[in-house]
């Protein structure tokens, strides 16, 4: 009855850390989870204001035009040089998305033949090894260790499966490692992908969460990005806005175009009265995003003590909203896991279920409140 690439994805790897979560309730534990990497917050509130009034102005109620409103297009190319100093054409350069997700898997619809390879980061966000599969195309992993700071070594890709590759995805700040890029690496990206006719996507929807000083730069900044990629944003986690779907996708007019192909035929864009509300959240003060940033990271200063206090070894994160921790030795990921959630009601998201090589790490997104992770550290330090 299924599809072959239905049949071919793999197999949901959580499900039995959620049914160890619902085992654990059900004995009236008061779970903790941090295995969810979706904001507690709720979207600001100047946001909301703008989506009531455009849902109620009649203009916004048929069909989007696909590529994005144009006063859409304009305020993310103002924002964009602002924020990256890159200068953008609303026209060519600038698509909207239904979220970036919809945009990160429709790509190899675009440009990935059946039997067409692409590169994907191991571990990582799913999508990019899923749509790839749904493609018919032929995901290779590239390893993320952390002696090499959770980036991939592009001198250990096979020159074969280079030579055969349509796409490259990455994804920094990065979940689940929340490790960071900086441009020399991104300049080395676009030399590895000049070499091998390969298009990058890169995956900034962290771009804004980040904590000190640090700024994370877009990919876009570096010579020569724009001939061989795109980045991808969102505004889901910028703005709590997961449930609004809203993104876009910035750079090369070629994949722009092959992208937009794709989505005319299978979607019809992002309502319009979204649409004007990520104008609003885009031109008007970044002040909430502040304070977003403020809260992860006092969470995060927190949350830090009870992962110690377990064996675990943590990485404070210079972005993201995600601690990644290694599991102390003699254990796997998913044995830590369930010992966690079992002896403490304290979920994590085990490493080995974003790929191989997740393997001996868990991740916490700190997407609890205070009083929360006060609580889960007092629990953590009774173990
Ligand atoms: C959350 C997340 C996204 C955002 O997806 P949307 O579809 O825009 O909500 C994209 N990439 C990564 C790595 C994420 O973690």
């Amino acid at each position: 009855m299924y599809s072959s690439r239905i049949e071919s994805l793999p197999p949901y790897l959580f499900a039995e850390i959620d049914k160890e979560k619902q085992k654990v309730e059900q004995q009236g534990v008061d779970v903790i989870d941090f295995g969810v990497g979706d904001p507690d917050l709720p979207t600001p509130e100047h946001i909301v204001d703008e989506l009531c009034n455009a849902a109620r102005d009649k203009s916004t109620h048929s069909y989007p035009s696909y590529r994005g409103l144009e006063s859409l297009r304009e305020a993310i190319t103002q924002w964009y040089d602002e924020r990256f100093g890159v200068e953008l054409d609303p026209e060519s350069e600038v698509l909207s998305l239904i979220g970036s997700k919809e945009g990160i898997a429709h790509m190899p619809l675009a440009f990935v033949d059946s039997g067409d390879k692409t590169l994907v980061p191991d571990p990582a966000y799913p999508v990019y090894k899923i749509g790839t599969i749904l493609s018919d195309g032929e995901p290779v992993q590239m390893p993320l260790r952390e002696e090499n700071s959770f980036k991939p070594n592009l001198d250990e890709v096979d020159e074969e499966d280079a030579e055969e590759a349509q796409i490259m995805y990455l994804n920094y700040p990065n979940n689940p490692t929340s490790a960071v890029a900086s441009r020399d690496f991104y300049r080395d990206v676009v030399d590895f992908a000049k070499k091998y006719d390969i298009i990058v996507c890169q995956d900034n929807a962290y771009s804004e969460l980040s904590f000190g000083d640090f700024e994370p730069p877009s990919f876009l900044e570096v010579d020569g990005a724009r001939e061989v990629g795109v980045e991808f944003h969102s505004l889901s986690k910028t703005y709590n806005m997961t449930g609004w779907r809203l993104g876009f996708v910035v750079g090369n007019k070629e994949v722009i175009t092959g992208l937009g192909e794709v989505k005319t035929n299978v979607d019809s864009g992002v309502f319009e009265a979204v649409q004007r509300a990520g104008i609003e959240a885009l031109t008007s003060s970044q002040e909430c995003v502040e304070r977003n940033v403020e809260i992860y990271e006092e969470r995060s200063n927190l949350l830090m003590e009870g992962i110690e206090s377990v064996g675990l070894e943590p990485k404070k994160p210079r972005a993201t909203f995600y601690i990644w921790a290694k599991v102390p030795s003699g254990y796997d990921s998913m044995e830590f896991t369930k010992e966690l959630l079992e002896e403490a009601g304290v979920v994590t998201t085990p490493g080995v279920g974003m790929g191989e090589y997740g393997g001996g790490y868990v991740r916490f997104a700190l997407t609890r409140n205070k009083e929360r992770i006060k609580e889960a550290v007092e629990r953590m330090e009774e173990l």
